[in-house]
Order: structure tokens, then C-alpha cells, then sequence
């Protein structure tokens, strides 16, 4: 935790987190959250769910089944539940018994971790490559710099940024399959409940930040599990990351909401909260949005997600993307990294990579949707009127 008092800021954060977490639950409950969720939804007698907060979102997970299922001594959306605030625990960047802290604080040598983050890590590292660094998950120094996790914002000058963008490189990352001689891990229960197989370095000053795809990677474990459980029907919601699991009951398609991006700055109004609806099943439809997390200072936005070439916040004039494809961990880690492309960058990256599809909503009032979920992609009318915007279907040639 960046900070002369971080005493002070983690009560403060955590009592701003207890608040977010009523509150967006009391939403949840009244349906409002702007976010992109589950539309229209059939409430059919055998439907279980279960709404909590956790990795600083509302989750909610909606499952169908039998009610033996659910009713046992271990049901499975509260384990669902304690799997994803396990997750947290684990690879928070801020929670100092997470092991992403203790890597984060291993002054330049090797920490010892078990086999679940050094694959996870192994996986986003994959993401990074793949998006030709767009996605970097080293870029915390510069996140933590903007007051982006701490919620103390501010504009770093040019050489602050100059300086942490030396210590920015996901390739500079090193896993290991052997555990640390030096390092035994932590006396923290949730690291010794794994085998240590492994280990991760990064020099002296270098931060690791999987905030851009531990949604992803929290939706599919939770979905392994809810199969495990022999749930075939269920959605699971975790903040703008939303998976499927097979069809509704009726074996109908799911409806999911694309929320409408918050116009932020000095151009914002008031728009419908939602931009359009897909109907999928199977899937995982992941949102980043501009507007998740932002601060105006000087007249001028930023956002949460910094483009690793520059250290800035994204200002390319995206307000939101949703990525379209089976596995939420690559969807999350794709939307964050076509965030920092824009929206020409991004389009030909998919013409190359053609294994997922996108929504693209950008400033100058376009919406912009690739051939594949074009036909099952249905825009809200009143949102498109209010912002006089043009629907562009994003072709392969
Ligand atoms: P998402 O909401 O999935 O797009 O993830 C955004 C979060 O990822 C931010 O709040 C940061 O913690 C982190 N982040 C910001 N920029 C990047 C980036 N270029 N690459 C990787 N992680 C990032
Ligand atoms: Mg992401």
C-alpha cells in the first residue's frame, strides 16, 4: 500500500469497501447496478442465488437444479463464495497476507508459490505476449502511482513516469517450477494450504497486479465447481464479467445486458444504463469500462487503465469494451488489453486473432461489433437515439 499511513488507509479502505458492499448489494437487489448483467431473467421455481462482495465488486451467481443440489452440508454457491474470497485473499495486491504482496515485497529475490498462482501467472504472462504487451501485469508501480487501488489520486509529473515505466516489463517476470530454497513461504493459511511447487522473481522495486484478469480466472473456477456440483445451468456475475454455464432451464438462450458507458468529464449526461443485449449460452461476455474507476483533476479524465507504453491512463477515446468468447480468464485479460489498443488497433488484432469477438463503444458515438455475435447482438433503441449512435459491424475482410 502506497502510503506514510497505511494504517489509516487500509481501516479507511476497508470501511469504503463495507459501504460499497451494501450498497451495491441494496442495487443489486433492486436490479440498477450499471453494469452488464443478466437481463430478463425467467425466475423458474428451482432457481438458487446467492449475491455477496468480493475482489471489490458485487458478485452474484444464479444457478439452476434439482434441490438436493443446494441443499446439503456443503452447498455449492456458498462454496462458490468462499472460493472467490479465497481467490481475493490470495492474489490481492493490497492485502498483505496475499502472495502477489509477498512477491511484491520480496526486495528482488525469489518468493516460493504454490502451483495455482505460479499457473495463473504462467497464463496471464501467455496474455501479455499475445496482446504484444497491452496487457502487462508489471504495471502496478504505475497503477499505485495514479492512486489507482488506493483511492488518494493524483497526476504523477513526467519523471516520476519515466522512472516507473524502467521497472515496467511483464517479460521481466521469472517463473520457476522450483520453490525458493531461501524462501519457505509465509505462515499465511491460505499459502500453506498448497504445496509449494514453484517460484516467482522480479527485481528490486517491480509490482505484479493481476487486477486485469482474476474476475476471469475467479468465473472459471467457479463454474468448475458449480459443474463439479452437477449444476448444467447457472450465471455466474462477478462485476462487468459475466460466464454462462450451459442454457437457461427452459433451454433457451441467456440474456446479458451491456451496460451503457457512464459519459464522465465535462460531456457527461444522463443515457439509458443499458447499450444493447446478447443472447448466449456457454459463454463469457467481459466488460472494461473507462468508467469503472476514474478522477477528474484540471478539467481532465483518468481512468483506471494505464497503457504500458506511455505510464497515462487510456485516452484513446474508448468507453467501453466486451469481449465475446468461451473462457472469462482470456476475455478479461483481452478486454483490459483492447481497452489500450483503440478501437483501429483493436480491430485489426482481431482480424489476426479471430477466436473471440468484441463490442466496441467508442466516444464518437459508434458501436462497433464484430461478425460473430452480430446476428445475436440486439441494441437498445432508446440508447442508440439518445446518443445518436451508429451500429458498424466489424467485418473479417
Ligand atoms: P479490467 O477492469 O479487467 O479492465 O482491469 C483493470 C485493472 O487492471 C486496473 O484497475 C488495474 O488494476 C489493472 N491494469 C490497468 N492497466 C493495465 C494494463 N495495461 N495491463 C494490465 N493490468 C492493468
Ligand atoms: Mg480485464
Amino acid at each position: 500500500m502506497n502510503s506514510k499511513h497505511p494504517f489509516y488507509q487500509i481501516l479507511f479502505y476497508s470501511k469504503l469497501r463495507r459501504a460499497a458492499s451494501v450498497l451495491l448489494s441494496v442495487l443489486m437487489l433492486l436490479n440498477m447496478q450499471s453494469c452488464t448483467r443478466v437481463a430478463n431473467d425467467t425466475d423458474v421455481d428451482n432457481a438458487h442465488s446467492l449475491t455477496f462482495f468480493a475482489m471489490d465488486t458485487a458478485m452474484s451467481i444464479k444457478a439452476y437444479g434439482e434441490d438436493r443440489i443446494f441443499e446439503n452440508d456443503d452447498p455449492p454457491l456458498e462454496a462458490a463464495r468462499d472460493l472467490a474470497e479465497a481467490l481475493e485473499r490470495k492474489l490481492s495486491v493490497t492485502d498483505e497476507g496475499s502472495i502477489i504482496y509477498r512477491i511484491n515485497h520480496s526486495n528482488g529475490a525469489a518468493a516460493s508459490v504454490d502451483s495455482e498462482t505460479l499457473a495463473l501467472l504462467g497464463s496471464a504472462l501467455e496474455l501479455c505476449d499475445k496482446t504484444e504487451g497491452n496487457l502487462d501485469i508489471s504495471i502496478y508501480p504505475l497503477v499505485r502511482a495514479w492512486g489507482f487501488t488506493t483511492d488518494v489520486y493524483r497526476v504523477p509529473g513526467s519523471d516520476e513516469i519515466e522512472n516507473l515505466l524502467k521497472i515496467t516489463d511483464y517479460r521481466r517476470i521469472i517463473l520457476s517450477s522450483e520453490p525458493a530454497p531461501e524462501d519457505p513461504g509465509t505462515d499465511d493459511s491460505t499459502a500453506k494450504s498448497h504445496v509449494l511447487s514453484g517460484s516467482v522473481k522480479i527485481e528490486n522495486g517491480m509490482m505484479i497486479d493481476l487486477g486485469a484478469v482474476a474476475k476471469g480466472y475467479a468465473a472459471e473456477k467457479i463454474a468448475g465447481l458449480l459443474h463439479e456440483k452437477g449444476i448444467g445451468s447457472a450465471v455466474i456475475s462477478l462485476g462487468g464479467n459475466i460466464k454462462t454455464i450451459g442454457t437457461k432451464p427452459d433451454g433457451s438462450d441467456w440474456n446479458i445486458a451491456i451496460a451503457a458507458p457512464a459519459r464522465t468529464g465535462s460531456d457527461s449526461y444522463e443515457s439509458p444504463p443499458y447499450a444493447g443485449f446478447l443472447r448466449v449460452s456457454d459463454m463469457s461476455v467481459v466488460t472494461s469500462g473507462g468508467y469503472e474507476r476514474y478522477f477528474e483533476e484540471g478539467g481532465k479524465t483518468y481512468c483506471h487503465i494505464i497503457d504500458p507504453s506511455s505510464g497515462r491512463p487510456v485516452d484513446n477515446g474508448i468507453l467501453s469494451v466486451t469481449i465475446v468468447a468461451k473462457d472469462s480468464l482470456i476475455c478479461d485479460g483481452l478486454s483490459t488489453a483492447l481497452f489500450v489498443m483503440g478501437a483501429d488497433r483493436a480491430t485489426a488484432y482481431w482480424r489476426d486473432n479471430p477466436e473471440f469477438d468484441f463490442i466496441i463503444i467508442t466516444d464518437e458515438n459508434e458501436i462497433l461489433v464484430t461478425e460473430g455475435i452480430e446476428n445475436i447482438f440486439t441494441p437498445d433503441e432508446s440508447y442508440i437515439e439518445s446518443i445518436s449512435g451508429r451500429i458498424r459491424a466489424v467485418h473479417l475482410q
